[in-house]
């Protein structure tokens, strides 16, 4: 079984859904408030072993009653945990408002997984034989850069999804195998227009990543390597409700696909159509679509 590493973000998403977004200073009416399971690594390893990956979990959760929620919600799905730490006050909290364009605003408080060190990341000796780890922007950059030092040590593929957007020194994404990426993220990080996709595809390219991911949200993807192919696939035409989790569905279903050997154009539309799934439905790992139903979409 083709076996991933998520090292990254545990969170609890509190959800409130509104007609439009809040004006500086103004006071408006919540039309529904959920709480959701997110987190961008814990949505990434749901993802990931939804499409059928066996996934392991490297992260925090608070000594709180989030914790045990999220930890429960990750194993539900098929996530190993045993490389879940607890540390001390809350966990990992987004305070998300949707509107009725179904677009999103989302504040994000750290708590446990801004607690994260690397002494508490396994030796990933004992994982040298996964076929990824996968790493987001949603715990300590210090501890990230090492789980990608040690994963390249143990000749383990690091995909990268450098999110939320920060800048990366050019040395460091020498280091990234698959960078997966969204405009914002990639204007950021190379400080010029992502358009057209192709021109910042090669941005990467140019600065040591292997290969690389640009997801355009309802215009689809672009993909780049080193050895000069290059792909361009349509998202597939749905009504959205709430795009939230929508580039964590698309990387999970991706590094899962990639990882029991699908091509990569197939792996492509796996992940579209994954992504695709995930933002007729609300929430984040609540609205992540499994193996079959993806497969009975595509078709
Ligand atoms: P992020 O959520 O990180 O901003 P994107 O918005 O680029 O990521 O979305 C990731 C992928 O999800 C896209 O490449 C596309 O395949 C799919 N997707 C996003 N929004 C839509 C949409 N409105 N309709 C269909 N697919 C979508």
């Amino acid at each position: 079984m083709s076996e991933i590493i998520v090292a990254g973000s545990i969170n609890m998403d509190i959800v409130n859904h509104v007609d439009q977004f809040a004006l500086p200073g103004q006071t408006i009416q919540g039309k529904l408030t959920e709480f959701f399971p997110g987190g961008k690594g814990a949505n990434q390893a749901v993802a990931a072993a939804k499409s059928g990956a066996s996934v392991r979990m490297i992260g925090a959760v608070g000594r709180d009653p989030f914790g045990e929620e999220l930890i429960s919600s990750l194993r539900q799905a098929g996530v190993s945990t045993d490389q879940v730490v607890k540390k001390e006050g809350a966990s990992g909290m987004a305070f998300i408002t949707v509107n009725a364009q179904g677009e999103n605003e989302i504040i994000l408080s750290q708590g446990a997984n801004g607690k994260l060190t690397a002494s508490d990341i396994p030796d990933l000796s004992a994982y040298s034989h996964v076929h990824a780890v996968l790493l987001q922007n949603e715990i300590p950059w210090p501890v990230t850069r090492h789980v990608i030092l040690e994963a390249r040590r143990h000749r383990i593929p690091v995909i990268f999804n450098p999110a939320p957007a920060m800048p990366v020194s050019d040395d460091d994404l020498a280091l990234i195998d698959t960078l997966v990426l969204n405009e914002t993220e990639a204007e950021c990080i190379a400080g010029e227009s992502a358009e057209p996709p192709e021109k910042a595809a090669r941005f990467f390219i140019g600065r040591g990543v292997r290969e690389v991911l640009l997801t355009l949200g309802e215009r689809g993807c672009f993909y780049a390597n080193r050895d000069g192919d290059e792909i361009a696939v349509s998202a597939y035409p749905v009504q959205a409700v709430d795009t939230t989790a929508a580039g964590d569905t698309f990387i999970g279903a991706f590094a899962a696909a990639r990882a029991e050997g699908m091509p990569v154009r197939e792996g492509l539309r796996f992940a579209s159509a994954a992504a695709a799934l995930s933002v007729i439905r609300r929430g984040a790992q609540a609205s992540i679509p499994a193996k079959a139903e993806i497969l009975r979409f595509m078709n």
